[in-house]
């Protein structure tokens, strides 16, 4: 018993202080599951109450599919869309599994993008509060190097969750010791396996225990991302047993598991038979670059914007941008690679608090990837983009967790090419809009 909470009643699940029930409503993408509950995976109580803490009621489809396997001692490669509860899928396993009695590091969470360590941090913070004596970090570029190697130095860090360039450089001065890493998690894979990081990933893997036919289960790799590109194949391939290139990526293909000869199962988890999120409901508007600003002054007038995220393509035009909006009268937030990483925090943090009443972020893509705003109900793309991988990234800040949400696109003559292309890349269709926009449906974005 600790503040008061017995764990040992029989009815101790209901007598957690859970927030009030999300209503909105929800895509099938989070609910269709098989019905579970997080009590069936036998988790540590605390953790159990953390969980419950944060309102997750029940596991959505990917948590379903996940948490047990990464349970069982399984390699995991995941394909599942942004928003539909990945991080609670591969954190809530690793806390159950992290042992910390144990004075080493046991797990480390690989992520391409600062803002999403600190979001994944926070959130791996926020379950594991009643964990007693349960150490985890984040450390990302950006921060004095100094501050982490005290960090590691002070407390024994079970658990830590990394930008990659930082963790291989507190690794290679021996202040991140990794030689005892059972557990490793690479959330937007594709990102981390692709040209800008591989191969820090394969650096850092080396400091890590190898896998010999003897102990395969020394060290579960565990892969998430929207997209499965060849170069995570490669990887598969070369890092993770029998996992074989046709395999990943099949979209007919709900589950597929590989045994080795050696014991340890490398599991295939697609949780994606389309690619964009059922609840947005994309548009595009044509328009000349001259009158971007003003379309988008009478889009954020008449739209019920909740929270709003706005695209362009360069930092200047975010500035820019941002001082138009500002003069128009809307307040808004910035944020963009330059910024130094604490104004960017801040901004962020802001924003996602709701603070000062603000409703709409105006950014590079330097925020895409996996962070997770739930009040976000609009997208806009002031600059279209040239990738459907980028776009896909962009839309999915909004429609978190299965809720309802609307894309706007500003396409101009030059765009209309891969406008086609994005469609076709994504199977989806973008409507144009309608020349009135109260003619938009409420009903597609509000609650
Ligand atoms: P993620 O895909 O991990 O970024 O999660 C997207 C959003 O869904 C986050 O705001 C989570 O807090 C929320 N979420 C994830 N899993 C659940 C769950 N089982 N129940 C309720 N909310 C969840």
């Amino acid at each position: 018993m600790e503040d008061g909470f017995n764990y040992d009643d029989a009815d101790w699940m209901s007598k957690v202080k859970r927030p009030e029930e999300d209503t909105r409503v929800k895509t099938d993408d989070v609910t269709k599951t098989k019905g579970s509950s997080f009590g069936d995976f036998s988790l540590n109580c605390r953790l159990l109450r953390g969980v419950l803490e944060a309102g997750f009621s029940h596991p959505s489809p990917v948590q379903e599919e996940s948490i047990p396997n990464i349970l069982m001692g399984n390699n995991v490669l995941c394909r599942a869309k942004n928003g539909t509860g990945k991080t609670g899928a591969y954190c809530i396993p690793l806390l159950q599994l992290v042992d910390s009695n144990k004075d080493y590091i046991q797990a480390l969470i690989l992520v391409p993008t600062r803002e999403l360590a600190l979001q994944t941090a926070r959130f791996l913070k926020q379950i594991s509060k009643y964990m007693v004596g349960l150490n985890a970090m984040c450390t990302t570029g950006g921060t004095l190097l100094r501050d982490d190697i005290l960090r590691f130095r002070q407390k024994k860090m079970h658990l830590v969750v990394a930008t990659p360039g930082r963790l291989l450089d507190l690794a290679e001065h021996g202040h991140a010791r990794l030689g005892n890493v059972s557990l490793i998690v690479m959330d937007e894979a594709d990102k981390l396996l692709s040209e800008d990081f591989v191969n820090l990933i394969e650096k850092i893997l080396q400091y890590t225990p190898k896998r010999t036919r003897k102990r395969a289960n020394n060290r579960q790799l565990l892969l998430y991302s929207a997209t499965f590109p060849a170069s995570i194949s490669q990887f598969v391939a070369k890092h993770m047993p029998h996992g074989k290139d046709g395999d990943v990526g099949a979209e007919d293909q709900s589950k597929e598991e590989e045994d080795s000869d050696d014991g340890q199962k490398t599991v295939y988890l697609n949780l994606m038979d389309d690619l964009t999120l059922r609840g947005i409901t994309q548009f595009y508007a044509y328009v000349r670059e001259p009158q971007k600003v003003h379309c988008l002054f009478t889009l954020i007038k008449k739209l019920e914007v909740n929270q709003c995220i706005i695209f362009c393509r360069s930092m200047n035009r975010v500035e820019l941008l941002a001082r138009k909006i500002t003069k128009l009268g809307f307040s808004c937030f910035y944020i963009h690679s330059k910024m130094t990483q604490s104004d960017r925090n801040r901004v962020f943090h802001e924003f996602r608090e709701g603070k000062q009443k603000c409703r709409y972020l105006i950014c590079t893509d330097l925020i895409t990837r996996g962070i997770d705003v739930q009040s976000v109900n609009v997208v806009i793309n002031f600059d279209f983009p040239k990738a459907a991988e980028t776009y896909l990234h962009r839309i999915g800040r909004a429609g978190r967790f299965g809720h309802l949400a609307i894309a706007i696109n500003f396409v101009t003559d030059d765009d209309r090419k891969s406008l086609y292309q994005i469609e076709d890349d994504l199977e989806t269709e973008i409507k144009p809009i309608p020349g009135d926009v109260d003619k938009i449906d409420k009903a597609l974005y509000c609650h």
